[in-house]
């Protein structure tokens, strides 16, 4: 096990007479440097090194993303119509970390990818073909894939009926149904049985996995198999007691998002978020409140804010019995994120690290997770988010344009470039479909944008991408001389984690300079 760095490097308190570290302190402490009225970006500050005497892989990111919710990735994937539905949600749980599915849909729509990710058999392939009784050989073509599985609704969680294989259609018509010729494909329980027959028989593409009721919950494809022998080891996946993939949903504030919680709490999901851009609100109290009384093994995240006040508010809500109730979580950031305009347009938000120190020191003292949420460029902002006391990361535009991501790809025809689209939930575009009410916006009035609509590069698929920035930052971490999150913390309330506010040269010394040309490749 690796030692406390903490206690190695515990201050003399210079009463010896001879010269030690603390006759020169270097850098300040995050209360001094947080302290001062200036509000910090994370690039705005830079940690001094610690001394390190263990390796980057001892370093233990293991978290929690609400109180009782343990991940080992501190990552989360981000509430957005282009960052998280059902396959971001499952590829985010199996590499350790959690989804947060957004809610700019229908009730039934988000059920229903709470309940692919629940009844996602780990490990197994996501994007698998499935097709109702209907479909023919044509919709088999059209799909590029030479083979579909067939349920009686065409979706997974359907009644099982077999998988039939474009080999099976040759000498048939394009019109013929799939369901005449199913091949004898025995479904299988487990991931594992399904695995080892692709193995065993080189023609099989895709077995299928079913319920003992006869549902069928996904499948193993060649494919996929193929896929996941290129991507780096995942380690263990996020998971309930009864081992199924760990879910977030987020929700609104309003009277109709009662029954949208109690769909989604049936399909298993494990956590809500109340997703507001500002979240201190009698609306955001009034849910927490429900939520406790209706739903008392849901947990609940509440945000975004920003402040030590608007985390007080969020931790003691009045029950009107004489008690208090918390939420489990708290979501920090107004005004951080890549697609967002709030500080523009609204003037109220604060520098996302000076926003995750302040609320991370007060929620600490009560035992609530924080979430550092928006503005997370690189794995140096996650090192950064985590050292200054938040317990997990959420992403949007890091992981959009992933292969996860909803939505397809498309080539920017100006650069040749391979994009998905990325848009903030405040953006006119995701509003009109639903999402205003994000920003207490009422549906008779004006609205005003708080985001924007664009692309982003295609970033290949976060299951390749996550360990490598979870590995990142245990480099970081290493740097500090803290081999876990829990020595992060003590380090930094002991005042011995040091920093500095970089100057803008400090910040471009900080990046490449002075090359002729270079290509930036981020992992391999
Ligand atoms: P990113 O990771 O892209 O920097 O930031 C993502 C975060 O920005 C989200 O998790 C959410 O909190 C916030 N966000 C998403 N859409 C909007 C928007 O349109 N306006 C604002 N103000 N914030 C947004």
């Amino acid at each position: 096990m690796a030692p406390n760095a903490a206690a190695k490097r515990k201050r003399n308190q210079d009463d010896d007479g001879v010269f030690g570290p603390d006759d020169c302190p270097d850098g300040f402490t995050a209360r001094q440097l947080f302290g001062q009225g200036t509000s910090y970006t994370y690039d705005d500050v830079i940690l001094h090194p610690g001394p390190i005497d263990f390796g980057a892989h001892e370093v233990s990111l293991e978290t929690e993303v609400a109180k009782g919710i343990k991940l080992r990735t501190p990552l989360v994937s981000s509430p957005m119509d282009t960052v998280t539905e059902a396959n971001m949600a499952i590829a985010m749980a199996e590499v350790g970390g959690l989804g947060f599915v957004h809610y700019n849909l229908s009730v039934d729509e988000q059920v229903s990818f709470v309940r692919a990710v629940k009844n996602h058999p780990v490990g197994s392939a996501t994007d698998v073909n499935v097709v109702d009784a209907s479909a023919t050989f044509s919709i088999l073509a059209a799909s590029g894939r030479s083979y579909a599985v067939v349920t009686d609704d065409g979706r997974l969680g359907g009644r099982y009926l077999g998988v039939a294989h474009a080999s099976d259609g040759k000498q048939l018509s394009a019109s013929a149904k799939l369901v005449d010729h199913l091949a004898k494909v025995s479904a299988k329980k487990s991931r594992d049985d399904a695995h080892a027959a692709i193995k065993a028989d080189e023609k099989l593409e895709a077995v299928p996995i079913v319920s003992d009721d006869g549902n069928l919950l996904g499948a193993e494809t060649r494919e996929y198999l193929l896929l996941r022998e290129t991507l780096p080891d995942a380690g263990a996946p996020s998971v309930d007691a009864g081992g199924r993939l760990l879910c977030g949903a987020a929700v609104g504030t309003r009277e109709s998002d009662k029954d949208r919680i109690k769909a989604l709490v049936a399909a298993g999901v494990d956590v809500v978020i109340l997703d507001s851009s500002q979240g201190d609100s009698a609306f955001q109290k009034s849910m927490v409140l429900h939520i406790r009384a209706s739903h008392p093994n849901v947990k609940v995240i509440g945000g975004n804010i920003v402040t030590r006040r608007q985390a007080y508010h969020l931790t003691h809500i009045d029950d009107g019995k004489g008690g208090t109730v918390s939420v489990d979580g708290l979501r920090v950031g107004m005004g951080s994120g890549s697609i967002c305009t709030t500080q523009e347009v609204c003037a109220v938000g604060r520098g996302q690290a000076t926003a995750v120190y302040h609320v991370s020191s007060y929620a600490r003292s009560l035992g609530v997770p924080v979430i550092a949420d928006g503005g997370v460029q690189n794995s140096g902002h996650v090192v950064k988010a985590l050292s200054l006391g938040a317990s997990c990361v959420m992403c949007g535009s890091m992981f959009a344009g992933s292969t996860e991501a909803p939505g397809a790809y498309v080539t920017d025809p100006a650069t040749g470039v391979r994009v998905k689209k990325y848009r903030g939930m405040g953006s006119l575009e995701a509003m009109q479909k639903g999402s205003d009410v994000r920003y207490h916006s009422d549906k008779n009035h004006l609205k005003v944008a708080q985001g924007v609509a664009g692309t982003v590069k295609d970033k290949g698929s976060v299951r390749k991408m996550v360990p490598y920035v979870a590995h990142a930052a245990r480099q970081g971490f290493q740097d500090l001389g803290v081999a876990s999150l829990a020595a992060a913390r003590t380090e930094l309330d002991e005042g011995c984690l040091r920093m500095e506010c970089r100057s803008g040269a400090a910040q471009a010394e900080g990046g490449v300079h002075d090359m002729h040309s270079f290509t930036k490749v981020l992992f391999g």
